[in-house]
């Protein structure tokens, strides 16, 4: 049988979003538990990629297939697609797996033109209502599927506007609304050189078309790569039979959330307009009243909204995003879907959804997107600051944050700016899907129009970003860059900041203090604990970074990168002293000098963990990292160490490197310098030592980790000066200390020779940054220029240095576990690469069976709950 490409809304349910979009999937599901849902079908993702596969083109079977269900639906409805007696009129609407909110656009009104219009006007007696919804469709339409931008529109409406002296849209009469259909017609003629198609046929096939290519404009590839969402899964479309808000003051149009979206309150939220349709509510063209009047209103279209979304709730169990139109005092429901929220709004409802026994502890722990987690770690405001500090204004707690930096009046320049690394605060009138890229460079967005489920509010909660809507006091000059507030003016080099929990807008920046995690937090993160298998790690150089990273739950540290300790003050002298030395005495000399300065950080840091295990690498970059490049620089660094500035000269070019990455580095270092590797050992074990005596419980156990190692020899022959030095001093000193030797596997020969190696090493560290970038044979410095190219060709999708690349650097990563446990049954796995970090990732090595993974202070958390969702996802 033939691929089926049109789906009824009747033939789907909630668990076909792979092929019906989540929108349709949803809508089928609404309808299948009963609820007021307009007639509609779905043209599935498939018919998507094969209008791709097909070059742009729809083919000849699919619009046969779209024509049979528009019969259908003229059926369902009693309605007729073209008639000016009894239109049917629909809404084509994309909708992709994932919630792409704002991204893709939506046609409503369609099946219109100048004879069905006069229909709909003679049948609802309502003429106003018929030309609105006209004028409504044209302008659409010419965006969406003709590129003509909605703003140039605007302007005619606004010069009708202005010749009426009104300020509303709902203040024009019939005959201005005919006016204005007639002019956005011309201007369209004007424009594209054609008529506006008036064949509703015609229009739906383009329009269908419209939403195929949409999928990859460049809004939705930026949300897509943002977002990790592949291009080869396609947008449905949907094709809605219309129900109108706009017919007058029994009608109207909403949008709700099950909880309160930025809290997490479980209260019913949302916002609606009388006499309105479709993006009015969040376009911000009339300020919207909250959900709670609609009670007054219309109190029986109330009580069944309540119902539906308790019901939907219910279902889904998770807190359900809402859009419905009241056409006549009768509703129905347009959307459903889980809803967008604020990292704190998530974690309470979780919590809470577990109290209320809708959730299980792991069905919530499921719900909760770790990556949301940043959001909660990072600075808010310092209370005694911000009480010294002058509210100018206050808008809609939007989306909480604490956000403070100078402000900027348009995505481009926010997006220069944080690239230039200020932190900035746009400030727009109302932000459109355009300004995505800058709202998130920015700290926070503050907007002048727009209530709470504005585009701004909804992408700023989804990005994470702090925001503060419908801040109507300011006026705002984006052409000339400033704005204006009680009297006071602020232009680009003036720093705001915003409370996204008070709606507060302070005129000077505000001090932050440092996250902590309780509350909700903790007890959502105590839950998460419970169920993983992997234990998370942490990368720190610094007694600093291990503290914090304690604080936010590290088990140990995977990685200390010991060469970051050298570029301060006295310590790059001496490290520079060491490398330019002639001789074995010299560079002991200068050994001698780092050697308390590095043991005073490992105690430090052991002491930061509480005597959880700690694994030290060995100095790992090339030593010309550690030499000055600039002329006067060299001079300086000659007098400095007695020595002429031609033999300096030499030494640094004696170091150069064609290709430093594969240059003299890691354990390469080790064997021709073994005095460096005695020193490091000699900080490493002595640092242990004094920590024991000092704190008896700890029971340090040092794991040293010798990097960049290829060959078995490698390993034991610095393994060997590693236990020289060791044993002697624990010898002298008459204590007890074990310690271990482990390596990383980050050349691909290591991972294939892991049997090998493991018989030196006791633990593997898999460091896959460098594994990666000597996997895939280019370096992670110059990828960049061009990695872009591969991404716009679609070679490739993903950046391998963020998200662990499964089928290639995953197989030797999964080989090298299998043959060091062949070698050595109990040795110890752990990654601490930047995938330790990255939810997929650690999914991936949950399943590999690793004991750890490591990652920076900041994302263990992240880690935290990722590895537990990988725990529960894959019981
Ligand atoms: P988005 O994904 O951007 O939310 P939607 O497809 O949901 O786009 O539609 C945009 C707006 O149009 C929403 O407010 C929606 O409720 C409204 N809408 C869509 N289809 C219909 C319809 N058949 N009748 C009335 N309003 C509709
Ligand atoms: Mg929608
Ligand atoms: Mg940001």
């Amino acid at each position: 049988m033939a691929k089926k490409y049109v789906y009824n809304f009747h033939e789907g349910n909630g668990s076909m979003r792979e092929l019906l979009g989540g929108k349709g999937a949803n809508l089928a599901e609404m309808m299948n538990l009963g609820m007021p849902v307009p007639y509609g079908f779905t043209v599935t993702t498939e018919a998507c990629n094969q209008y791709y596969a097909d070059d742009e083109k729809i083919s000849v079977g699919i619009i046969a297939e779209i024509m049979n269900h528009l019969r259908d639906l003229e059926e369902e409805s009693g309605k007729e697609f073209g008639s000016p007696e009894n239109p049917l009129l629909v809404s084509v609407r994309s909708g992709a797996r994932a919630s792409m909110p704002g991204m893709m656009d939506t046609i409503l009104n369609l099946g219109l033109n100048d004879e069905v219009v006069e229909g709909l006007a003679t049948l609802t007696n309502n003429p106003r209502f018929a030309y609105d919804s006209y004028r409504r469709f044209i302008q659409m339409f010419a965006d969406v599927v003709m590129g003509l931008s909605k703003a140039k529109f605007e302007t005619v409406i606004d010069e009708i506007k202005e010749a009426k002296h009104v300020k509303l849209d709902t203040e024009l009469d019939t005959d201005d609304l005919k006016l204005m259909v007639k002019k956005f017609k011309e201007f369209y003629r004007e424009q594209l050189h054609d008529d506006f198609p008036t064949d509703p046929k015609e229009q739906l096939i383009l329009a269908v078309e419209a939403v195929f290519k949409s999928w990859e404009n460049p809004r939705a590839q930026y949300y897509r790569k943002m977002n990790d969402i592949p291009s080869s899964w396609g947008t449905a479309v949907n094709v809605q039979m219309m129900v109108f808000g706009n017919m007058g003051e029994t009608s109207g149009t909403g949008v709700a959330f099950t909880r309160n979206p930025a809290t997490g309150e479980n209260k019913l939220y949302g916002e609606f307009l009388m006499n309105a349709q479709g993006e009015d509510v969040v376009a911000g063209i009339r300020t919207p009243q909250t959900i709670d009047h609609l009670k007054d209103i219309m109190p029986k279209a109330y009580e069944q909204f309540v119902d539906i979304t308790k019901k939907l709730e219910n279902h889904y169990k998770d807190m359900q995003d809402m859009e419905f139109t009241i056409e006549n005092e009768k509703l129905f429901m347009l959307q459903t879907r889980n809803g967008k929220r604020t990292a704190s709004a998530a974690l309470k409802i979780a919590c809470d959804m577990v109290a209320e026994g809708l959730l299980t502890k792991e069905e919530a722990i499921l719900n909760v997107d770790p990556s949301q987690l940043d959001a909660l770690l990072h600075p808010t405001f310092d209370g005694a600051a911000l009480k010294d500090a002058q509210v100018i204004t206050r808008g809609l707690p939007a989306s909480p944050g604490a956000a403070t930096g100078k402000v900027v009046f348009n995505a481009e320049d926010a997006k220069l700016a944080a690239n230039a690394g200020h932190r900035v605060v746009l400030v727009r009138l109302e932000t459109s899907p355009e300004d995505i890229e800058g709202m998130a460079a920015a700290q926070g967005v503050l907007t002048v129009r727009g209530g709470m489920t504005s585009h701004a509010a909804v992408v700023a909660r989804g990005m994470g970003t702090c925001c503060v809507s419908g801040c109507g006091d300011i006026k705002v000059n984006e052409e000339e860059k400033y704005f204006t507030v009680n009297g006071l003016k602020f232009t680009e080099n003036d720093y705001i900041s915003l409370d996204g929990s008070t709606g507060n807008v302070y005129g000077e920046e505000v001090r932050t203090v440092p996250a902590k995690i309780v509350g909700d937090f903790e007890t959502f993160m105590s839950w998460a604990d419970e169920f993983r298998k992997l234990k998370v790690r942490t990368n720190a150089d610094t007694p600093r970074d291990a503290k914090k990273a304690y604080e936010f739950g590290a088990e140990g540290i995977g990685l200390v990168r010991t060469e970051h300790m050298f570029f301060d003050g006295d310590r790059i002298k001496a490290i520079r002293e060491m490398i330019v030395s002639k001789t074995v005495e010299q560079r002991e000399k200068a050994l001698a000098k780092l050697l308390p300065m590095q043991r005073g950080d490992f105690e430090k840091i052991y002491e930061a963990m509480h005597g959880l295990p700690v694994t030290i690498r060995y100095l790992d970059p090339p030593l010309h990292e550690f030499l000055p490049t600039e002329e006067e620089d060299i001079i300086a660094l000659a007098n400095e160490m007695n020595m002429g500035v031609a033999d300096l000269k030499a030494v640094i070019s004696n170091l150069h490197e064609f290709n430093p990455m594969m240059g003299h580095r890691g354990c390469r270092l080790a064997i021709s310098y073994p005095e460096i590797a005695k020193m490091q050992t000699q900080a490493v074990i002595e640092a242990a030592i004094n920590v024991n005596e000092r704190k008896p419980h700890y029971h340090i156990v040092p794991e040293i980790m010798i990097p960049l190692v290829g060959d078995k020899n490698e390993l034991a022959y610095v393994k060997k000066i590693v236990k020289e030095t060791a044993d002697q001093i624990i010898a002298d000193k008459g204590v007890e200390l074990t310690y271990k030797v482990g390596t990383m596997i980050e050349i691909p020969r290591a991972a294939v020779l892991a049997d090998e190696i493991a018989e030196e090493a006791e633990f593997f560290s898999f460091g896959t940054n460098d594994l990666t970038q000597m996997t895939y044979g280019f370096s992670r410095d110059d990828a960049g220029s061009f990695l872009q190219d591969y991404y716009d060709k679609k070679v490739y999708e993903q950046d391998p240095f963020a998200r662990l690349d499964q089928k290639g650097v995953g197989k030797l990563v999964k080989m090298a576990a299998t043959l060091g446990r062949q070698t050595r049954p109990d040795i110890k796995l752990g990654i601490c690469g930047e995938h330790g970090g990255d939810p997929s990732s650690i999914e991936f090595c949950h399943k590999v069976g690793l004991d750890y993974v490591s990652c920076s202070p900041f994302r263990v958390p992240i880690a935290r709950l990722a590895a537990s969702q990988a725990a529960i996802r894959n019981k």
